[in-house]
């Protein structure tokens, strides 16, 4: 006891006394110290790390040799390491563990960690240096990937305004400072909205709700001060099962009417005077860089290159949707009538009635298929994907620090034994966590100094069922669970030399590929017979449902590709608009007229609560990635079909050769092309859904 306890403390020892600071130390090729983190750490660890990495910088600008790919670009790979890692933990505290305490201090910080990020791509000397690097890349015996990152780095100082007179880099930072602080206020706001909650009070407030939602909301309703009662939340993940399954139609259309209304009650957390200002200044800056609009600006280094590009995808499925999703009405207003409800089918009666129509239609239930999605059978059946297609092994880790006792931790070897990284998985939804679910990366592979490996995570807002029972999930949130895991793969495969250009540092656009490509092994035969166990029974889930499921595969596409497609055309348009001034509720309401969007079905994330235009800069005008890179994901899936199917060892060894393994370091059409033999056409996407395949499309 008392060995290990020194030994613990002389590996903790002491030259650095702020652990956010530290490399990562201790077992499996090192780990974050989750276990002696403290939000009071993260400004002093700030204010050493920026110091740490503006000396990098200056040592490099100031260089007086002549400026190589090693001095320079190398250089730069290896500068300001402790503040990548301490930006990962704040960047992680911030969705994963926003706290009270938390918030004021992400409040104070993200205009100063903007101001210094932009003051390392604003060094003059430092880009002259890079620019003289990057117009001597093709002759300088370069190998292809070192061209690429000289080639990424160039291109992100320039749309970072390095090419800009002092004026004008001073403005921008000025810009992206106020950015910083709007974002936090829009992500503070919109969980402030999502922490409220419908109260039911009664037995028959429960119609229609199957046990687990029941139990979901009864363990809502303890945790919030109301035990013997159930809460439906205003999140997603509460919400969208309640609006499936309740037979209580004055109940949907509140939590309906509450959930779409998130940021927008004209109260103290209202997002619309933050949305308008954060367009302004965006448009402001794309015009000062150059751009006629953030649009352009955004799209310009990503895989469409233009935003008239995917625009023209997006509008080519559009039409077809629309025209699916009044089918879909009709369908679910003949079930009403004929079942004598007397209605006219709302935004909130849509999941409701959809569900009649999948079982009147397809024999098919969610309910049905529900008892046979065990969470952690699903994530073994993950594993065992991951097994199949990549040679991928997971072991699970007991000595391994985590942020909250939630999160397991799995190490992730290949065929021979050897480890390539580690997977942590925190599933559960609770206070402070932001809804939905996403991957993170704590730390990128690389071994241009030494081999490094990634350390990936799989986050998820799953609600914990009665303690002991297995927790099971609804068929999309199995798919949801694919998806994130397919980043994660993306991520752990990844073998590559510099960390700007490993595991998804990918184009915006072409990142959602891996992981909407994985999404697709949920439903093979391998899997579900294996891993889709009904708890009670121990039985799988039967073949004559799993042919229901594949032949309702293409049920209610309509409303999913407009609920999605509807938010993506307004992300573009919006960020299209230029310096208009935008007042965000008249601009969606007119714009989706203009579109024609069916009455019946409410955008994926309405402006106020649209997290991935607002909270960051990531998705603003790149929402449309998810249908780009469905298009590459669908075609993909067909290179396996056409083979020798979903587990073909050919094709998977050249997905993970030329997709999952090769990060930036390659053109991602090029990478595609090397993969599939030819481009991915329109065909395969629409065919995936249902949708009519226009005649020129592949
Ligand atoms: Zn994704």
């Amino acid at each position: 006891m008392t060995a290990l306890f020194l030994l613990l403390l002389s590996a903790a020892a002491p030259s650095d006394p702020n652990p956010l600071l530290a490399p990562l130390s201790g077992p499996h090729g090192g780990v974050p110290r989750f276990d002696a983190f403290k939000v009071e750490q993260f400004k002093p660890a700030f204010e050493r790390a920026m110091a740490e990495e503006d000396a990098d910088i200056d040592r490099i600008a100031k260089d007086p040799a002549p400026p190589t790919f090693e001095n320079t670009v190398a250089a730069l790979e290896r500068a300001g390491r402790a503040y990548v890692r301490v930006r990962t933990y704040f960047n992680l505290w911030s969705g994963l563990l926003n706290s009270p305490e938390f918030q004021p201090l992400a409040t104070e910080l993200a205009p100063k960690l903007s101001a210094h990020e932009d003051s390392v791509k604003q060094n003059g000397k430092l880009f002259a240096r890079l620019a003289k690097v990057y117009e001597a890349r093709e002759r300088s015996g370069l190998d292809p990937e070192q061209q690429r990152l000289v080639w990424v780095d160039y291109t992100n100082f320039v749309l970072a305004g390095a090419k800009l007179d002092p004026a004008g880099k001073q403005r921008v930072a000025e810009i992206n400072q106020r950015l910083a602080t709007l974002f936090t206020t829009f992500e503070q706001h919109l969980l402030a909205d999502e922490d409220t909650y419908l109260l039911l009070e009664h037995e028959s407030d429960l119609a229609g709700l199957s046990p687990s939602v029941r139990a979901a909301a009864a363990q809502a309703a303890a945790a919030h001060g109301h035990p013997g009662q159930w809460a439906i939340v205003t999140t997603r993940s509460s919400a969208e099962p309640f609006l499936s399954q309740s037979d209580r139609r004055d109940l949907r259309e509140k939590v309906f009417k509450a959930f779409i209304a998130r940021g927008d009650h004209g109260d103290a957390h209202d997002n619309n005077q933050v949305i308008t200002e954060i367009l302004k200044l965006r448009a402001q800056r794309a015009k000062l860089l150059g751009f006629p609009t953030h649009a352009h600006w955004r799209v310009s280094d990503r895989m469409a290159k233009t935003p008239e590009k995917a625009m023209a995808l997006m509008e080519a499925v559009w039409p077809a949707a629309v025209a699916r999703v009044h089918e879909e009405v009709a369908d679910m207003q003949a079930l009403a009538n004929q079942a004598g409800d007397k209605l006219t089918i709302e935004p909130w009666d849509y999941r409701y009635y959809a569900e009649k129509v999948r079982k009147a239609k397809y024999d098919l239930d969610d309910s049905e298929v529900k008892p046979y999605l065990q969470l952690e059978k699903l994530r073994e059946g993950m594993f065992w994907v991951a097994g199949q297609l990549f040679d991928l092994h997971f072991k699970p880790l007991t000595d391994v620090p985590v942020y909250h006792p939630d999160v397991r931790v799995w190490e992730v070897t290949d065929g021979a034994g050897k480890r390539v990284g580690i997977w942590y998985f925190d599933p559960w939804a609770r206070p402070g966590k932001r809804s939905g679910a996403w991957m993170d990366e704590y730390r990128q592979q690389e071994r241009f100094d030494g081999e490094v490996t990634s350390i990936v995570s799989n986050n998820a807002n799953f609600i914990k069922g009665k303690p002991g029972e297995p927790v099971l999930i609804s068929w999309d949130d199995a798919t949801t669970l694919f998806h994130e895991f397919g980043h994660a793969l993306h991520g752990l495969c990844s073998n590559v030399r510099y960390p700007t250009v490993s595991g998804t540092n990918v184009a915006a656009d072409y990142v959602e590929f891996p992981s909407q490509l994985l999404e697709r092994w949920l439903q093979t035969p391998e899997v579900l017979s294996h891993y889709a166990i009904n708890p009670q029974t121990g039985k799988p889930l039967p073949p004559e449902l799993l042919a229901k499921i594949q032949k309702a595969a293409k049920f209610n596409k309509g409303f999913a590709t407009v609920e999605y497609l509807s938010a993506a055309l307004i992300d573009m348009k919006l960020h299209l608009a230029g310096e208009t001034p935008i007042e965000p509720r008249a601009f969606e309401r007119d714009t989706l007229a203009a579109l024609g969007m069916p009455r019946e079905v409410v955008m994926r994330h309405r402006l106020p609560q649209f997290n991935h235009l607002f909270a960051d800069n990531d998705y603003a005008a790149g929402y449309y990635s998810y249908l780009w890179a469905d298009t590459l994901s669908a075609d993909a899936y067909e290179a396996f079909l056409e083979g020798k199917g979903p587990y073909d060892p050919e094709v998977a060894r050249r997905l993970k050769k030329y997709v999952f393994s090769v990060g930036n370091t390659v053109d991602p059409a090029e990478g595609y092309r090397a993969f599939r033999g030819k481009d991915a056409g329109i065909g395969a996407l629409m065919r995936n859904r249902g949708f009519p395949v226009p005649p020129a499309a592949n």
